[in-house]
């Protein structure tokens, strides 16, 4: 089912055909307009050290704007996935959501620069400008809660589930005190 506005090639690449989903911008590429899209990119294939799984598809909803001969894509990402805490390895579901503004130009006259994305054949490559802003705007640091008090150094037992049962090590110089005061 393939979207209005929405049209996938097949592209032969060393013999593995590759599915490239294409927005055409026809309508807007001359006169001032926009055209929406939605769309899930196939992430089933990518990972990232700190993801278990994916637990939703990656979905973006979005549109190419003309204004003043300047097309633009914006576009929000969403994605459900399950990670692990860096600081206690504990597993945690987050709703992960990426704003995407991306420029898109006919004839680029820097093509190394990232932040542009070419069009051709009056259309633009969907996945090369998605996935490019989900992975950019990926996490960097994945934490279960932003104050994860961690793991407990002496038994290995995540702390946001409440203290364990070890001793907490009295400051020796405490110790001392403790032991003057007694006598
Ligand atoms: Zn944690
Ligand atoms: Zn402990």
């Amino acid at each position: 089912m393939t979207k209005p506005g929405l049209s996938s090639i097949i592209i032969g690449h060393h013999g593995i055909g590759v599915i490239i989903m294409l927005l055409d911008l026809k309508k807007i590429i001359a006169v001032p307009g926009r055209v929406s899209f939605e769309y899930e990119p196939d992430i089933s294939d990518m990972s990232f050290s700190s993801v278990v799984k994916w637990l939703s598809p990656l979905h973006a909803v979005g549109e190419v704007v003309n204004t003043a001969g300047a097309l633009t894509l914006t576009a929000s990402l969403s994605v459900k996935m399950l990670c692990l805490c860096d600081r206690c390895g504990t597993e945690f579901e987050k709703d992960k959501l990426i704003p995407v503004e991306a420029k898109l130009a006919g004839d680029l006259e820097d093509p190394d620069n990232p932040d542009i994305f070419p069009i051709a054949d009056d259309a633009v490559d969907l996945d090369e400008v998605l996935i490019t802003a989900f992975v950019l705007g990926m996490d960097t640091k994945f934490l279960c809660s932003e104050d994860c008090p961690g793991l407990c150094p002496k038994c290995g037992k995540p702390l946001k589930d409440g203290p364990c049962s070890c001793k907490k090590d009295i400051d020796p110089r405490l110790a001392v005190l403790g032991q003057l005061l007694e006598k």
